[in-house]
């Protein structure tokens, strides 16, 4: 086996609880690069078609990539594959920590999971040894609490666990990583916790294997200076992703009361500068990583004085702040602390608790259904009390709502879809796209629904000056680029902050493995996962029309902000999606062509 790789594969199969190991295929590695894309390839490969996403048939992998372990900066990083409950199609979800790169250092590139455990289990994986336990005590606990008993049981091992939510099967729950990293979107933990699997600890003493080591260990030294010299680095340090509520906020596209508005009159309240001054204790980092993006916070004041937590990040102050009309950084703490402990994505459950918020004051929702809970824009205590509701599916409107805003919004009726704000069912981040449209593209065409980590076009279009934000012009082209790039970056994989080029990954990537690609070649593999995704995405039901979005962005204007009267342009936005899939090589119904496969080496794969 090439370096870079462990050449393994560990498949279990919790209903039996037998083990498997399979070898990977380097062919596979050479087109598919790790991670993200190697994932995408067993899953369509192995995945039987139709498999309902919370059955036992359904997978759920944790990949890592050839970079994964090693000395280059964040290589901490660790991708979970599987078919999302949230959308029916494909799911990548990425955590920081440490469990990847010990997984790795177990000897494993891929631990795949299938199957349904007849009780609740965890699985120790020690190097090849792998042992199921019980888990009836773990069973019911908070993911921290979790974490913390599963530590003192098994020493300092690598955690993955769920929390409450993943256990109720709720459709936006999550996997926790070392107690405060998260597998976040699309719904892993319900996965997880359909397989009755409570979690998953691992520890590694091996070394992960380079092909010229040397030269690998003095390019990442290479590397880390660069990242020491970058400009934005700093800021991150200092800040992390709360950096981003000042600008947004200012600019006029933070979501605000379910994206209602775009600027909220308490921004300042929740800017990084106020968390700063009011929660953050220290930083924090991943394995290897020096930018160190963390903030370890605790609430000083108030009735939540002394809860401590890694966060807020930008979106949780975005969705579960200003969308909901929380005033202080220390009720998002709170609210944050709560998702976290329980088990659920912050970005979905914020545009979740906003979408029942809205629906409710529109009389779509009686109070009776909501077991006592007066849920307001603002009102902290009873927005933990819906949260709490929510994670267990206690009550009526808990119960439909813990299945997403798509579902939520079919079964209220009334135009409610209009204001469900998701893409495919993923419900969508904190950048609105009526003030940066090419998020709107971005949304639209992303592989896994609403989600802005695959082309994260916003902060370019506030400062390029050849750029317009309230325009579709070169957004297709720039969307497109930027998808393909991240495809193959998050196969190696790495932390969307490292500001790493693509000749250094290139470089880094054959160091690892004594292959030889260039920048060229490893684009096209970034286009080739692309590619397979979507024919994932087809087989699975992907219909004609669906890169679209809420009607909100297209019919309702905000009433201040420098976005003010803006509403996207049906017409145009349409248009730019008909270029995209040109530029894509993809026919007018977003199929990719024969033609476009087979400069893939994906004409297979149609059939
Ligand atoms: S930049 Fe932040 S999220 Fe990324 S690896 Fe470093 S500490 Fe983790």
């Amino acid at each position: 086996m090439s370096g870079g790789y462990t050449g393994k594969i560990l498949e279990i199969d919790v209903t039996t609880q037998k083990t498997f190991v399979s070898d990977t295929d380097l062919d596979f590695c050479k087109q598919f690069i790790g991670a993200k894309g190697l994932g995408a390839k067993i899953l369509f490969d192995t995945l039987p078609k139709n498999t309902d996403p919370l059955s036992p048939e359904n997978l759920l992998l944790f990949t890592t990539g050839p970079l994964t372990g090693t000395k280059i900066q964040t290589s901490g990083r660790g991708t979970v594959v599987t078919k999302s409950p949230s959308t029916g199609l494909y799911l990548d979800s990425h955590f920081g920590g440490i469990f990847a790169s010990d997984m790795k250092k177990a000897g494993w590139d891929v631990i795949n999971i299938k199957g349904k455990s007849e009780k609740p289990i965890y699985i120790e994986i020690k190097d090849d040894l792998v042992t199921f336990h019980d888990a009836k005590d773990l069973w019911g606990m908070e993911c921290q609490k979790t974490h913390e008993k599963l530590q003192k049981i098994h020493g300092k091992m690598r955690t993955a666990v769920i929390g409450p939510a993943g256990e109720n099967l709720v459709k936006f729950s999550s996997i926790t990583i070392e107690g405060h990293r998260h597998a976040g979107r699309g719904g892993p933990g319900a996965v997880m916790g359909s397989k009755n699997v409570k979690a998953i600890i691992v520890s590694g003493s091996k070394k992960v294997p380079l092909h010229d080591e040397d030269a690998y260990n003095a390019q990442a030294k290479e590397i880390l200076k660069k990242i020491k010299e970058n400009d934005f680095v700093p800021l991150r340090k200092q800040f992390g992703t709360p950096y981003w509520v000042k600008p947004v906020n200012d600019e006029g596209f933070i979501p605000t009361r379910n994206f209602q508005e775009g600027q909220f009159e308490h921004g300042d309240d929740l800017s990084a500068e106020t968390m700063v001054d009011h929660i953050v204790d220290s930083s924090g980092a991943c394995f290897n990583c020096i930018i160190a993006c963390w903030n370890k916070s605790s609430i000083k004041q108030g009735p939540h004085k002394g809860i401590s937590l890694v966060g807020p990040e930008y979106e949780t102050l975005a969705l579960m702040g200003t969308n909901l009309e929380i005033k202080t950084v220390e009720e998002v703490a709170f609210l944050n602390e709560r998702c976290n402990e329980l088990g659920m994505d912050t970005i979905s459950l914020g545009c979740v608790l906003g979408f029942a918020i809205e629906a409710y004051q529109k009389g779509l929702i009686e109070k009776k259904d909501l077991n006592d809970i007066n849920i307001d824009w603002g009102d902290t205590e009873e927005i933990a009390r819906f949260i709490h509701a929510i994670a267990y599916r206690k009550g009526k409107a808990a119960d439909i709502l813990s299945e997403g805003v798509k579902y939520a919004s079919e079964q209220f009726g009334k135009n409610s879809s209009s204001y469900a704000i998701h893409a495919k069912g993923l419900e969508i981040p904190g950048y609105d796209p009526r003030g940066t449209n090419g998020m709107g593209i971005a949304y639209a065409t992303s592989d896994r629904g609403g989600c802005h980590q695959r082309a994260w076009v916003a902060k370019a279009e506030l400062y390029d000056p050849e750029l317009d934000r309230f325009s579709f012009e070169k957004k297709a082209k720039m969307v497109k680029e930027i998808q393909d790039e991240r495809a193959a970056f998050f196969s190696l994989v790495l932390c969307d902050f490292a500001p790493i080029s693509e000749e250094d990954c290139v470089e880094m990537w054959n160091h690892a493995t004594g292959f030889d690609h260039t920048v060229d070649s490893y684009l096209k593999c970034g286009e080739r996962i692309w590619n397979l995704i979507r024919l994932f995405n087809i087989r699975e039901g992907l219909k004609e029309n669906s890169d679209i979005l809420p009607e909100r962005f297209f019919t309702d204007s905000f009433s201040k902000g420098p976005a003010k009267d803006r509403v996207l342009s049906k017409k145009e936005f349409q248009q730019s999606i008909q270029e995209y899939y040109q530029i894509r090589g993809w026919d007018q119904k977003g199929i990719p062509t024969e033609k476009k496969l087979k400069t893939l080496g994906l004409d297979s794969y149609k059939k």
